[in-house]
């Protein structure tokens, strides 16, 4: 059954519990962990069984870490586990979902098309979010016919670490989507925070150019990528350096974000630099292909 209809009414979305979590990459897999970690069911779709494997190693290492750590206990952990249920067939599980995050590649024909397989299936009360970095949330929302029941949900890379969640409004998102989505974020420890739909919005509009410009400095020779990346945590303070970030995100999304950028806002300084470019093409995608601006062994 839908969870709610009209105005929200906050005791029907905490009994909501089904979840459909659409691609289990890097974060995919974490909102998944994430979502059955707060006691919800989560079905997590994408397209092959040994991705799926791999899912499922990912998050029982990351649970197994907060078992160390003693945030649960291993009891809780085998019912984290137990409430993820993987799968291929998206459409077979899209009617009982009660809310859906799209988390597939940075690709706006994609992500478009999975929403437009889903849409006729899935009851009319439910919500689509896209993870999406950097896809307008407003042309994505309009293919569908819930334009106004369409929200961005931009998690953190790595999830179940990650305090933020940034709430795209799209120009048709209602006031009631967005509440939902911000009630949703909290019950599953985020903090949720209010943008409007402007390419990278505000975390990959300030970052992205930060991270090219250091690949620019590493391709002119001005430092090694260990100096680069000593610069900004010494001197600015970063928890991380922008190189290693980089390798964190995935290469090709980074790229794919700056492409969205240079042409949506139409700006030079935006243009991905050519050494991004060339490690992409090489395959060079950073931690999930073992190499990017680092090594990094199994
Ligand atoms: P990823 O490549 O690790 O994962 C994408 C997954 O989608 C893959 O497992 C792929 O097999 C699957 N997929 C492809 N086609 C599919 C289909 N038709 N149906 C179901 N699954 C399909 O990418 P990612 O880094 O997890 O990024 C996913 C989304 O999250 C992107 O929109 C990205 O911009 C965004 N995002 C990424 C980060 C990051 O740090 N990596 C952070 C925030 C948001």
């Amino acid at each position: 059954m839908p969870y709610f209809r009209g105005v929200l009414d906050g005791r029907e979305l905490q009994r909501m519990e089904k979840v459909l979590v659409i691609g289990a990459g890097t974060m995919g897999s974490g909102i998944a962990h994430v979502f059955a970690q707060h006691g919800f069911r989560v079905f997590a779709v994408d397209v092959a069984e040994e991705v799926l494997q791999r899912a499922r190693s990912t998050i029982e290492r990351n649970l197994g870490r907060q078992v160390q750590k003693g945030i649960l206990t291993e009891e809780e952990k085998q019912a984290v586990l137990a409430r993820i249920h993987f799968g291929t067939e998206l459409e077979s599980v899209a009617a009982e979902a009660e809310f859906v995050i799209e988390a597939a590649p940075e690709h706006p024909e994609l992500k478009r098309q999975l929403f437009a397989r889903i849409d006729p299936i899935c009851p009319p009360e439910v919500i689509f979010a896209s993870n999406t970095s950097s896809i307008s949330i407003t042309w994505l929302a309009a293919g569908t016919r819930r334009p106004e029941r369409f929200i961005g949900m931009h998690f953190f890379n790595p999830v179940p670490v990650m305090q933020l969640c940034e709430l795209v409004r799209g120009l048709a998102t209602s006031e009631e989507t967005y509440r939902v989505a911000e009630e949703l974020a909290r019950r599953v420890g985020k903090t949720p925070v209010c943008v409007q739909d402007y390419p990278g919005f505000v975390s990959n509009r300030i970052l992205m150019p930060m991270i090219n410009e250091a690949i620019y400095c590493l391709m002119e020779g001005i430092a090694s990528a260990e100096d680069i990346d000593t610069v900004m945590r010494l001197g600015m303070n970063h928890p991380m350096g922008p190189l290693a970030l980089a390798d964190l995100i995935g290469l090709d999304v980074c790229l794919a974000i700056l492409e969205v950028l240079h042409r949506e806002l139409g700006d030079d300084k935006y243009r991905p630099c050519p050494l991004l470019r060339k490690m992409v093409a090489a395959g060079r995608l950073g931690r999930k292909t073992g190499r990017g601006f680092y090594e990094y062994s199994s």
